[in-house]
């Protein structure tokens, strides 16, 4: 693709583009009466303009029904989560028995460490990624206490190069270097940080054949990249809504577990009456057999109200189809690269930006993580002061993920124009 900064450029590129009738049903915080430029839908995705609907259903099925809303309701709410099972296996490449909606990602990690990491004898390690985010790495820390072990001792980070990039052969080296030890690998899927997506295949196999458990953390990986977990032969899974999945603040979470886990009574798990089979559930036996599947990790009823939000969101990627949305993905990233990258170089004084996430599409998702060096905050300041919504992480990392679902290339476009307007005023 050739690319241009020029404004009816990017405008054509929206005429032609077959999602851009996404965008107008979302709304879009305001700065001076305009749309601002929203590049944080990896963090807490914008509100679908259906979202309100769908919770005043429920608002109304709990008015009008009370407690029998759980049979009655246009949706009934005992059977709520069974509504997601379709998206979110076409989301993650996986079978509608595999994944449920339930929880929250950091307690559903916990839930799923609980049965998958299970140290034993000399296998008692945990690898994962340097500068995974922080709730992960606490909840590995303290699982691995749990079993009474030191986390010092039992947690193996894979390190990156100078350029905050881990690559695949890394990880395969600390695979094979670790590889009698190593109860579990848990990569993120995407890292929330560099933006870079792991090979999630290739370190599944190299984990499998070491003998150790292969999980994953979706949550910057969801609704943003191809995921195949079946195929894939991943262990578990988790993932959480409310960044790609534009599900709201804390709204219901995910998970997977493979098929071949999913008539396994004998797996320890933390039980609730949810997961107890749907049919016998309210014989309320003292006695817990797990539901197949996924469902057998539920624990309580279902949060409606952030459900019906949830359903909005899902039923919107699947009418958009993710072969599109990637697509369309590629571009907008690619367009946005081109933009930081052309600007840096014609102020490099003033836009000493580095991008740190890889170049190669099939090793990023939307996100592009820019090193923007010791004038990181005040960059970061103007573009806020600008009506541009990015985000920031110590020490000097400013993320935009332009999504495809609503971000648009005229989006971009503006962008370039503040950035300009940035490095003018520092000449
Ligand atoms: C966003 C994110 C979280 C947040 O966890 P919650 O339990 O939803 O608060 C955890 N892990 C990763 C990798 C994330 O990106």
């Amino acid at each position: 693709m050739e690319w241009r900064w020029e404004e009816q450029f990017a405008e054509e590129l929206d005429n032609k583009d077959i999602l851009n009738i996404f965008r107008s049903q979302f709304y879009f915080p305001q700065h001076n009466g305009k749309n601002v430029l929203y590049f944080t839908g990896n963090s807490l995705g914008l509100q679908p303009k259906q979202a309100k609907e769908a919770i005043e259903q429920e608002l109304e099925d709990w008015r009008k029904w009370g407690v029998e809303g759980h049979f009655k309701a246009k949706n009934p709410w005992y059977s709520y989560h069974e509504i997601f099972k379709e998206g979110l296996a076409y989301l993650t490449g996986s079978k509608p028995l595999e994944v449920t909606a339930m929880g929250t990602l950091t307690a559903n990690l916990h839930f799923l460490l609980c049965s998958f990491y299970r140290p034993k004898g000399k296998r008692t390690k945990i690898l994962y990624e340097h500068k995974a985010f922080p709730s992960d790495i606490y909840a590995l820390q303290s699982q691995i206490k749990f079993h009474g072990l030191d986390p010092k001792q039992h947690l193996i980070a894979v390190m990156p190069d100078q350029n905050e990039i881990i690559s695949t052969e890394q990880w395969l080296q600390n695979i094979e270097n670790h590889k009698n030890e190593l109860a579990l690998v848990l990569p993120g899927g995407v890292n929330y940080y560099s933006g870079q997506r792991f090979e999630m295949d290739k370190i599944a196999a190299a984990a499998k054949k070491a003998g150790a458990i292969i999980g994953l953390d979706l949550a910057h990986a969801i609704g943003n990249v191809e995921l195949q977990l079946h195929d894939w032969e991943i262990d578990f899974a988790v993932w959480c809504s409310y960044k790609y999945l534009n599900s709201g603040p804390g709204s219901v979470a995910g998970i997977f577990v493979h098929e071949k886990y999913a008539k396994d009574q004998e797996l320890p798990r933390l039980a609730g009456w949810w997961g107890y089979p749907a049919k016998d559930r309210f014989k309320m036996e003292s006695d817990f057999i797990p539901a197949e599947g996924a469902d057998g990790w539920m624990l309580s009823n279902a949060p409606v109200f952030s459900m019906a939000a949830h359903k909005v969101s899902l039923d919107m990627f699947m009418e958009a189809t993710t072969t599109k949305l990637f697509t369309k993905r590629d571009r907008l990233t690619g367009y946005l690269e081109f933009v930081i990258k052309m600007m840096a170089s014609k102020y490099p004084k003033q836009l000493p930006l580095k991008i740190i996430t890889p170049e190669d599409p099939s090793h990023r998702g939307s996100q592009l993580s820019i090193n923007a060096g010791e004038k990181g905050r005040e960059l970061y300041e103007y573009l806020t002061g600008n009506g541009v919504i990015a985000d920031r992480r110590e020490p000097d990392v400013i993320r935009m993920a332009p999504v495809p679902m609503y971000n648009s290339f005229k989006d971009i476009y503006e962008f370039g124009k503040i950035l300009k307007n940035y490095a003018e005023s520092k000449k």
